[in-house]
């Protein structure tokens, strides 16, 4: 066939060619009219089918977790009990019993709560991938469907499918794929994230044209540029397959002029580890804990919690690693913890809030299960406060952190005493950073939610994409005002923010001062290496410049200069 591209959105700035494997959902349902259906039969084989997918997603769970994580496998779990549920397991016998073949029935079913699902915000709509999932395991039993097994791919596999959901991700092997490419999603889905990172050339959102893709065709996944190259030529055949990304940089870097910047990874989940370790990250920045509250029934235990966390600071024994209290709320739902529906959500009981009251018992074994593991073995914590607007809420949420180490430490508090900082992601916040700095030891910039606050521009919402753009001079100012007061008060500041890993802006980043920068795992050798050809003097000129223009584009302008 000859050479074509499709467009779509680049997950990952990187490149992969290999072969194509399809994967998806090829099934047709019988049309139930004039069928002949024996209800028990049908009930029967319903009841084999979820049998064999209790069995399937049992394995699956176990292979999971021995190659990935406790917590990534953590999403079968939830599979079998969408499996086992009983509203769904009535209806689909009951419409069985009315007639309808069993795979129309489970089509149908499930169809219904999709359906809910699909109307709701964040991750609550995520559910209904994971049912999706579930249906389409049991139409495949039904209809005895062949379905590609994702945990064995041939080396040098490109997967294609309409959609990619978290179970399916949790399965691909990065040493054996080499991209994937899907007809629906956008940059912050669930399979972007995943792909940026573990480093996995991916392109979303291509659209139907995906399917005129052959099986077997070779292709280049290009996830800088979101193109996907349909029989490449040889030259860039050879460039996607030497995109191994810029050379990892092991030690920890300083600009030319001598100024240490550290560079560190953000991550979420334990699998993350390793891909940050690999890639030359200095610690950890950022450790979203609320990746540990998700896709199960109950919160994790302090047990578990303290784990999660000493495998981190076990993961970088010479490191730091900052972690995250609870950030809940906005478009990170939890459904057990019963949120409250609210008309702005994003501007409404989230972060700190939330942990302050009333998930202040949650917030008191975490911070138990932080300076546990804090203050065994290797590795220094630092302990973080998400979404913070006031001198108040920092002030409880440090007396709850001074009750939690009498009780973990007894007498010697002190001995169980990690770093504490605050993240800056409110308007509010940048303006008091003087008084937060002078009651903590460092700052750390969100320039994902800081952008959205500052520019009055929801994150998540592409027709203002142009407004949520941290180089607006607007946030720039922010950043600067922030990097000021926390050195004026002998604070370290940091940025973890999306922005502070775009290899084209570590210049500008480093001029303003930040001490460090935490990102996605996938652009750290870039930043890492950027970072060493920076001269400070110069970069700091030239910050001063950017955040005094105009517009944009000025700042624009200076950066390119
Ligand atoms: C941010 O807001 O920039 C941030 C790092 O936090 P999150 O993206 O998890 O809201
Ligand atoms: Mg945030």
């Amino acid at each position: 066939m000859a050479e074509r591209t499709l467009h779509g959105t680049g997950a990952t700035p990187r490149s992969g060619v290999g072969s194509v494997v399809w994967y998806g959902r090829d099934i047709s349902l019988l049309d139930p009219d004039g069928v002949e259906v024996d209800p028990e039969t049908e009930i029967e084989r319903f009841a084999d089918a979820v049998d064999t997918a209790r069995t399937e997603l049992e394995s699956e769970r176990e292979a999971t977790a021995e190659r990935v994580g406790e917590d990534e496998a953590a999403v079968f779990d939830a599979h079998i009990q969408f499996l086992e549920d009983p509203t769904i397991e009535d209806a689909v016998e009951t419409m069985v019993s009315e007639g309808l073949p069993a795979p129309n029935a489970v089509d149908a079913a499930f169809g219904e709560h999709i359906e809910q699902f699909e109307g709701m915000d964040g991750r609550m709509a995520e559910r209904a991938d994971d049912l999706r999932d579930v249906r389409d395991r049991l139409l495949r039993l039904l209809t005895d469907g062949e379905r590609v097994d994702l945990g064995d791919l041939p080396e040098g596999s490109v997967v294609l499918a309409e959609r990619l959901t978290p179970s399916d991700t949790a399965q691909l092997d990065p040493e054996r794929v080499a991209g994937f490419a899907t007809v629906t999603g956008g940059r912050t889905s669930h399979a972007a994230i995943f792909a940026r990172s573990l480093a996995l050339p991916a392109v979303v959102g291509v659209g139907d044209a995906l399917e005129s893709v052959e099986g077997e065709e070779e292709v280049v996944i290009d996830g800088d540029s979101g193109k996907v190259v349909v029989s490449p030529d040889d030259t860039e055949r050879a460039a996607a397959a030497s995109d191994s990304g810029a050379a990892v940089v092991d030690e920890s870097v300083e600009t030319t002029d001598g100024r240490h910047v550290e560079v560190a990874a953000n991550v979420g989940r334990p699998a993350e580890l390793d891909s940050a370790a690999e890639r030359g990250a200095d610690g950890v920045g950022l450790y979203r804990t609320e990746f540990l509250f998700l896709d199960r029934e109950t919160p994790p235990s302090e047990d578990e919690q303290y784990e999660a966390v000493r495998e981190a600071l076990d993961t970088f024994p010479d490191g730091r690693v900052v972690v995250r209290t609870l950030d809940i709320g906005g478009d990170k739902r939890i459904p057990y913890l019963d949120l409250p529906e609210e008309g702005n959500p994003f501007l409404g009981e989230r972060g700190i809030r939330r942990s302050l009251n009333p998930d202040s018992d949650l917030f008191a074994t975490q911070l138990r299960a932080l300076l546990r593991a804090g203050a065994d073995g290797a590795g220094d914590l630092a302990i973080m406060f998400p979404l913070v607007a006031t001198i108040e809420e920092l002030e409880a949420a440090l007396d709850t952190l001074d009750a939690a180490a009498a009780e973990v430490g007894g007498h010697d508090a002190d001995a169980v005493a990690p770093e504490v900082g605050v993240m800056i992601e409110t308007p509010s916040a940048a303006f008091m950073a003087d008084e937060l700095a002078a009651r903590v030891d460092f700052l750390s910039i969100g320039t994902n939610d800081l952008t959205q606050y500052v520019m009055a521009a929801d994150r998540e919402n592409e027709r203002v994409d142009d407004l949520h753009d941290p180089t607006h001079p607007g946030v720039l100012r922010a950043i600067h005002r922030t990097v000021t007061a926390a050195h004026a008060e002998d604070a370290w500041v940091g940025m973890c923010g999306e922005m502070a890993g775009d290899p084209a802006l570590t210049e500008l980043l480093v001029g303003l001062g930040l001490d460090e920068l935490s990102m996605s795992a996938v652009t750290i050798p870039e930043v890492k290496t950027a970072v060493s050809e920076t001269e400070y003097s110069a970069a700091s000129e030239r910050g001063d410049r950017a955040r005094l223009a105009a517009t944009r584009s000025e700042v624009h302008t200076t950066v390119d200069t």
